[in-house]
């Protein structure tokens, strides 16, 4: 696999908002799981070649010595900008070592990815719930495998997304799913989102954490229109998006606020949360430690 410089992997996040994370960490450039709306091939990030996977040279070391270095501890975030269980993950065992490391210097994670492989970590990510919040955020935005086939070409289908789920909770990992995006003309129907929730409510999930539409901005919006025109050729979907919101970056399901209204209540009756601060709160339950930011 080719190797791109990496001078800081460990990065500071923003006010701890975003699941009460401190900090940032990406092992990998570029990912293969090639999701058609994926917002990660905007110009605004300048990722050349974004789905092929590369991954930063003298990672480990690098992780070592800035944890070593941390005067605050905290929860380490990864998977914003590629999924730390692409297929190459498997062999090199770039995200597991680094899992180690947070577990030998006490460090919390909070792991997004759309892959079963996160499975093959479960007894590390046990180890940091020893000391430190763990959050494993699984995305779903289809219940049907052959829609996600099409949507997430390169990820494992939501069922096997959705066993995953199951087997974390069932080893008392705090787990929950990302349900987004949830496009527009595809997935924003009450039966998905119903049908989501129960899934979420029969593997255990702890919360769902939605966004009922899909951002497009420069570079990923062709991109994104040129998939759905081979996908889906008697849809007109590009046509059905630019009336519907022409340049805009922030594109809300239609009939956001019903759907909205339908997912609160489903949630409520399935007792699974899906409020940011309700969310992070559950997963700091039983950590005492005083230097882990609430926000
Ligand atoms: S898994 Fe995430 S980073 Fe990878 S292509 Fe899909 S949306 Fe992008």
């Amino acid at each position: 696999m080719d190797t791109v410089p990496a001078k800081k992997i460990i990065t500071p996040a923003k006010g701890g908002a975003w699941f009460g994370i401190d900090y940032n960490m990406n092992l990998y450039r570029g990912c293969c799981h090639s999701c058609i709306y994926c917002d990660s091939r905007s110009n605004c990030y300048g990722i050349e070649d974004f789905d092929k996977v590369r991954m930063k040279e003298n990672a480990i070391a690098i992780v070592r010595r800035e944890l070593s270095h941390k005067v605050k501890k905290g929860v380490v975030a990864t998977g914003a900008m590629s999924d730390p269980y692409n297929p190459f993950e498997n062999e090199l065992k770039l995200t597991r070592r680094a899992l180690e490391l947070l577990d030998e210097y006490e460090y919390g994670a909070a792991i997004a990815t759309k892959s079963d492989l996160i499975l093959r970590d479960k007894d590390i990510l046990g180890f940091i719930s020893e000391h430190s919040p763990v959050i494993c955020k699984i995305t779903v935005t289809t219940v049907d495998d052959s829609l996600s086939k099409k949507l997430e070409p390169g990820a494992p289908p939501s069922s096997r997304r959705l066993e995953a789920v199951a087997q974390l909770s069932n080893a008392g990992i705090f787990t929950g799913i990302l349900m987004m995006p949830v496009l527009p003309f595809l997935e924003d129907t009450p039966e998905n989102i119903v049908g989501i929730v129960r899934a979420a409510k029969e593997s255990g999930a702890r919360f769902i954490y939605p966004a009922l539409g899909v951002t497009l901005r420069q570079n990923q919006r062709e991109w994104y229109f040129n998939r759905l025109e081979e996908l889906f050729p008697s849809q007109r979907l590009r046509e059905r998006y630019q009336h519907q919101y022409g340049n805009r970056y922030q594109c809300a399901v239609p009939g956001a606020k019903q759907l909205w209204s339908l997912f609160c209540q489903e949630c409520d009756r399935a007792g699974i949360l899906y409020k940011m601060q309700d969310i992070i709160a559950a997963s700091r339950m039983g950590y005492e430690n005083p230097q882990l930011s609430l926000f």
